[in-house]
């Protein structure tokens, strides 16, 4: 500002022009008798006053609150020092209060303004922005929680529409899904897989003598023992009441039947309190062959667990 007034008027006029674009920031010379005499945009924006210069030259006398206009001619400086510097409270054409921060120059009988535009708005929308932020980050944290307990939900809903809620293993829905993709794999690799079906044997006897309660132990059991054999790859599912289907990927016939043989003999050794003698279950074994369906495996198995049934039970039966 010193510099502005250390110029010539020719020079001064010149930077004026230069800073007639300016916007954010109030630039204007006012006559010691309240006349306009130049105002940037900015400064026009501020007071809403139109064109200023040629013609109507408005009185800016009331454009000062505090200080006011008076106030301001009487204050005194040494040369080249301000008149008044820090904040300007002004009213526009419309009485709407502003505040501004900026200086005034008092020289050759005219003021000079020079004011940065709506400071106390500009700090009340900062803090405004600033509250909102942290506003927005704490909806978008309490987002991201409930976004995790719904993914959370979803999977233990997800879970639960595949699993039988007696054995924890997979129910009959997901086996057939399972059993889909199984199919889908040997027709695109040329790969093989196996099942087994197992069915436990004289279990309504085992309800009919020691209860309903009794049998889902057994049930529970049966399962366990299945789950805890097979492989990661492979798949334990409950079929239907006492039934059971294992999955076997990438197995051919004999290590399906090996592995039924197992798991018979296994269950054979399983203990229950009112039932010393333990359990058996009978096994029918199928692999899938070109050119089947998944219902046709299925069905072969079920031959071979009924022909296990006929001749004896607690046997194993490979579908030929
Ligand atoms: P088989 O040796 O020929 O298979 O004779 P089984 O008695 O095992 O076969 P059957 O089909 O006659 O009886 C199966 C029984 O399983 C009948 C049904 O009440 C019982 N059952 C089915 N689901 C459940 C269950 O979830 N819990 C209990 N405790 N029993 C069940
Ligand atoms: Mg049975
Ligand atoms: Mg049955």
């Amino acid at each position: 500002m010193e510099h502005i007034i250390a110029l010539t008027p020719a020079k001064r006029d010149c930077l004026l022009d230069c800073m007639a674009q300016l916007t954010a920031v109030a630039v204007a010379q006012i006559a010691e008798d309240g006349r306009l005499l130049h105002a940037n945009l900015g400064f026009k924006r501020l007071t809403r006053h139109g064109q200023t210069g040629a013609g109507t030259q408005p009185d800016m006398r009331s454009f000062f609150v505090n200080p006011s206009f008076d106030e301001l001619l009487a204050i005194h400086a040494d040369p080249g020092l301000p008149i008044y510097e820090g904040i300007l409270n002004v009213a526009d054409l419309n009485s709407v209060c502003r505040s501004l921060i900026g200086t005034v120059h008092h020289f050759d009988g005219k003021l000079m303004l020079v004011a940065e535009h709506d400071v106390a708005d500009m700090e009340r929308l900062n803090a405004e922005v600033i509250k909102l932020n942290l506003e927005l980050s704490e909806l978008q944290r309490s987002l991201a929680r409930t976004n995790r307990s719904l993914l959370a939900s979803e999977e233990r809903l997800k879970q639960l529409s595949i699993t039988d809620p007696l054995t924890s293993l997979a129910n009959r829905r997901y086996l057939m899904d399972f059993l889909q993709q199984a199919w889908q794999r040997s027709q695109r690799f040329a790969s093989t897989f196996s099942v087994i079906m197992a069915d436990i044997d004289f279990f309504k006897k085992i309800n009919d003598q020691h209860g309903h309660e009794q049998g889902d132990v057994v049930l529970k059991a049966v399962a366990a023992q299945m789950q805890a054999m097979a492989r990661k790859v492979d798949l334990v599912a409950r079929f239907g009441g006492e039934e059971f289907v294992i999955v076997l990927q990438e197995a051919p016939l004999s290590a399906a039947v090996e592995m039924a043989q197992r798991l018979r003999q296994a269950v054979t050794e399983l203990r229950f309190e009112p039932l010393p003698q333990g359990v058996t279950c009978s096994y029918g074994v199928a692999q899938f062959a070109t050119g089947q369906s998944v219902q046709d495996l299925l069905k072969h198995a079920d031959e071979a667990l009924y022909e296990s049934k006929h001749a004896g039970r607690n046997r194993v039966t490979a579908h030929r």
